[in-house]
């Protein structure tokens, strides 16, 4: 391709709307466009880029015997009430973009394709004679994310590989989840990416399986630890440690103290002179459900420690059922608003305890439970002696036991936020290390969720027809292209990896008015393609200077130069990565390029 002929608009500044270097660099390099928020244009040499990223990922899928197909992206609302998703997406989460057409019909833009696929499984599978099977598609999806930001990495319209499984039993699904986890750390290794997969969270339905490939980048706005052994890494949402241990309580009597102003853990310790690991902390939440209830929630911590709120999600999920509820929807620390909808006066904020009185909840209307659902993590169940609040501002108890002065626990859950520091359970003398990560990938043993709700079954061998298991599993592709840039550049630019760059080589005529120049730039274009290189040519009207800078900026792997060396016969090649500069024999460079981006591609 030559430059003169390409839209191709170079930024000297950082556009004012981009706040990380990814972002910056594929806006001023001409890559990206913004339209509205979170909406791009992938302009030609981005969309390259992409080309490249899913033809990867296509062929590693290929390689696994998955096929290949392309789902409707408008969806009926129908599939989405089957499955019982409609409502938590388009309203509560809000998340799935909807609309209604001329004959009134409700439709959404489709954000992932569980419903989708499933009902075409229930149509079409019928026996375990056709059983595995596993179809992906790469297509455009479509998200109403609340925070859209960072270009590519968090888009309301973006690119996503997703495949779906479909399995006679949890065995068939693990086989292939295990192709899938070797697929995407093929793809992550093939398009030049330093990536992690850790152990993610997977919701409420189940601790089956689900990893999640992180790209290691200070932009990510994920956490994850992980030990140095390689043993284990997990997203923090996720993550299991060994908390410090306590140390023993002083308090050997059970007492009522004054406490002045000692609202936070802090501020407490330092005033009763004990250990945060002698407190216990309570803290309020409010759940919403789908069936209209809300649940006052008491979570009971020990104080040197905090609440994971995806824990705590999964396990009010789990509680949906007493409550008469399917989902949870809603999940908050009520603010003094929300505490006036039902609390009966001021709540001793700061000095709650475990046994903070269910009259505090004092609403005529039928929409709030009458009790707080107290849940008690394991951490705090292990203390004996504890320091804890009073329920009466100011005051605090000390020397309290389960049993004692507060009921046995009855609900005993694991809702504690792991942390950078703690001991690892593997290996205790592992500490647990922190890092920020881009997630590129997510799989996922689905089970039965979808295939129950739509009534997608199968016959088995002994003829009982039973519903089929589900695996699923997203690459995001446009912003594993931006992750890539995220993950190499420098002070003059992008640097893309071999495998994903726009072109490979870009040839550079210094000089247009030197027919010499001219001429072996031409010839040396023309001879790359014949040899299946992809590659740019600057024909440019422009300087010498502006030219060496846009390629830079652009970040094409290999640059070629027609400039002085050319009275002896040579061009001066540079690897962009490297900045390594050679004056090559015009005859050598096609071989020598050739070779070097085989090995790139081969490493
Ligand atoms: P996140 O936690 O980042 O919101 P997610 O867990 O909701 O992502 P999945 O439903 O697992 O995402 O989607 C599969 C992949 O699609 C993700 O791993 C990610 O790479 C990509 N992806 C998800 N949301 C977006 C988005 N808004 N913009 C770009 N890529 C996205
Ligand atoms: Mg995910």
């Amino acid at each position: 391709m030559r430059l003169s002929q390409m839209l191709f608009v170079t930024l000297r500044e950082d556009p004012a709307e981009a706040e990380i270097p990814s972002h910056k660099l594929l806006l001023r390099a001409g890559y990206l466009r913004r339209i509205a928020s979170g909406v791009y244009a992938y302009l030609p040499l981005l969309w390259r880029v992409l080309g490249k990223v899913s033809q990867i990922v296509r062929q590693e899928m290929d390689a696994t015997g998955a096929q290949e197909c392309l789902l409707p992206q408008l969806q009926p609302a129908d599939l989405w009430q089957e499955s019982g998703r409609w409502e938590t997406y388009t309203k509560a989460e809000g998340i799935m973009f909807s609309l209604v057409d001329r004959r009134e019909q409700s439709l959404g833009l489709g954000p992932t394709h569980e419903e989708v696929i499933t009902a075409i499984a229930r149509d079409m599978i019928r026996s375990y004679r056709q059983l595995p099977l596993h179809l992906y598609q790469i297509q455009t999806k479509f998200r109403d994310e609340i925070r859209p930001r960072f270009g590519l990495m968090r888009g309301r319209e973006f690119i996503m590989k997703d495949g779906y499984s479909f399995h006679p039993d949890s065995d068939s699904l693990k086989e292939t989840y295990q192709d899938m986890y070797t697929a995407y750390s093929n793809i992550l290794r093939r398009c030049g990416l330093t990536f992690r997969a850790v152990e993610a969270d997977s919701g409420a339905i189940g601790g089956s399986g689900s990893h999640e490939f992180m790209v290691l980048a200070e932009a990510g706005e994920d956490e994850v630890l992980y030990t140095e052994d390689g043993q284990y890494a997990a997203n923090v949402e996720k993550a299991v440690s060994l908390p410090d241990e306590a140390i023993a309580s002083p308090f050997d009597a059970f007492e009522k103290l004054d406490t002045p102003h000692t609202p936070t853990i802090e501020s407490l310790a330092k005033f009763l002179q004990c250990s945060p690991t002698q407190i216990v902390k309570n803290v309020l939440y409010q759940a919403g459900y789908d069936n209209g209830l809300t649940v006052l929630v008491l979570v009971s911590i020990r104080g040197d420690q905090e609440v994971n709120e995806v824990k705590l999600q999964n396990a009010l999920t789990q509680q949906a059922a007493e409550y008469g509820a399917a989902t949870l929807l809603t999940l908050a620390v009520p603010d003094e608003t929300a505490q006036k909808q039902w609390a009966a006066k001021a709540l001793p904020l700061g000095y709650l305890s475990p046994g903070l009185s269910d009259s505090y909840i004092q609403t005529p209307a039928k929409t709030y439970a009458p009790k707080f659902l107290r849940l008690v993590d394991q951490t705090a169940v292990e203390l004996k002696n504890f320091v804890t609040g009073s329920d009466e501002s100011g005051y605090h108890v000390v020397g309290a036991n389960w049993g004692e002065a507060f009921e046995q626990p009855k609900q005993v859950v694991d809702v504690r936020k792991a942390q950078a520091g703690d001991r690892a359970i593997h290996d205790p003398t592992q500490t647990l290390q922190t890092a920020r990560g881009i997630e590129i990938g997510h799989i996922f043993q689905l089970g039965t969720k979808y295939s129950q709700a739509l009534g997608a079954t199968y016959t088995n061998e002994a003829g009982a027809e039973i519903p089929l298991v589900m695996g699923c599993y997203g690459v995001g592709v446009s912003r594993l292209a931006q992750a890539a840039v995220e993950q190499s550049y420098d002070k003059d630019g992008i640097i893309w990896p071999v495998a994903i760059a726009p072109y490979q080589v870009i040839v550079v005529i210094p000089n247009l008015t030197d027919a010499q120049q001219v001429e072996a730039a031409e010839k040396l274009y023309e001879d790359l393609k014949s040899a299946g290189i992809e590659a740019l040519l600057d024909d440019r009207n422009e300087r010498a200077g502006v030219k060496f800078k846009d390629a830079d900026l652009i970040g094409i792997p290999f640059r070629v130069v027609t400039g002085r060396s050319l009275k002896e016969g040579k061009v001066e090649v540079v690897k962009r990565a490297s900045r390594e500069s050679v004056d090559m024999p015009i005859t050598e460079v096609v071989t020598t390029l050739q070779q070097w981006i085989d090995q790139a591609l081969n490493s």
